[in-house]
């Protein structure tokens, strides 16, 4: 029994010599010292040992037992620190390197200054009511009091399908007769974001393609004063509560009376420079109380409801909060520009 004992260590031995990679040496350590390996059966055949014999052979097969498992636990060892080396070797790698950043994607200047006019319009009441932008010329013109022949249409050139009397809208005021139309005659407080198309000239200040933000109004008892009220403040929550601002008379054929709304030039505090073209104040948004004839339009008997009605250009907004003076720069897709925000 004990030259078997001998016979197994040194085959063992020999056979780890030659198991150089992770899978062998399990291999070798299930063959060698598992369960049904030779020298557990040494272990398991001890009862057919005579009493003198059992104790010796005991003593030896734990001690080859124990010598195996360390040999293995050692080359195992090896193995890792050889793969480590290896690896070292190979693929060679800085640690001190500084990392490489990864590039990080925003939103569009324009998005944004659009979620910020529709946060502050929401805390206020306001919903969202989304429009078609692909419009006919009764709901883009017509309903909201430009007739054919209008002077004000030559203002809103725009692109025409093919389709008689269908185009492109050339502002989101349609929406209002939508949103009109869909809730009369329960009260209305919602913005109508969106794209609008003109036929124009491209230069640094207008575009083919621009968003608005249009709001409506819309309900029994609504006065000039709540229109005054409601954009004072949205003036203050966007460009500061410090700001001024005031009202001018103006024209639009859905809106009577009208105004303009502006803001002290927050470049020069009012005192005159290049940006504001020295009067010391900002245009920043058309409204007015909405015209009876489009009140009707969209359902609402003008003896009994009365309404305001805004809109405002993002584009301009985003050009006077960053001193932008081109507008082409927000479809140019370059870069440099729009990583700035
Ligand atoms: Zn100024």
């Amino acid at each position: 029994m004990l030259e078997e004992l001998k016979k197994i260590e040194i085959n063992a031995r020999e056979a780890l010599e030659s198991a150089d990679s992770e899978d062998a040496l399990q291999h070798w350590h299930s063959k060698r010292l598992g369960r049904k390996s030779a020298l557990m059966g040494v272990f398991n055949s001890m009862s057919k040992l005579t009493k003198e014999e059992r104790p010796e052979v005991g003593r030896r097969a734990n001690e080859v037992k124990m010598a195996l498992e360390a040999v293995y636990e050692e080359k195992v060892a090896a193995l890792k620190r050889a793969t480590i080396q290896a690896s070292l070797e190979n693929e060679i790698l800085d640690v001190t390197l500084p990392g490489r950043a990864r590039a990080r994607g925003r939103l569009h200047p324009i998005t944004q200054t659009m979620r910020k006019i529709q946060s502050i319009f929401a805390e206020m009441g306001f919903q969202v009511y989304r429009s078609r932008e692909v419009e006919t010329d009764e709901y883009n013109f017509e309903l909201l009091n430009f007739p054919k022949h209008h002077p004000a249409r030559d203002m809103q050139d725009t692109y025409y399908t093919t389709k008689p009397g269908v185009i492109l809208r050339t502002h989101t005021s349609p929406g209002q007769i939508h949103a009109m139309r869909e809730y009369t005659p329960d009260p209305i407080r919602v913005i109508l974001p969106g794209m609008c198309y003109r036929y124009e000239q491209v230069t640094t200040r207008a575009e083919m393609q621009f968003t608005q933000v249009e709001g409506l109004a819309v309900g029994q008892n609504i006065t000039f004063g709540d229109l005054k009220g409601t954009l004072t403040d949205f003036a203050r929550r966007f460009f500061g509560q410090s700001v001024r601002s005031r009202f001018r008379a103006s024209y639009f054929p859905f809106t009577e009376p009208s105004a303009e709304m502006d803001i002290e030039c927050f470049v020069c505090g009012g005192e005159g420079c290049s940006v504001c073209k020295h009067t010391g104040w900002l245009e920043i948004l058309g409204s007015g109380m909405v015209h009876p004839t489009v009140l009707r339009n969209g359902g609402y008997d003008p003896e009994e409801f009365s309404g305001f009605a805004f809109g405002m250009g993002p584009e301009r907004l985003t050009m006077l909060r960053h001193g932008i003076t081109d507008i082409r720069y927000f479809w140019r897709n370059d870069l440099r520009f729009l990583e700035q925000f």
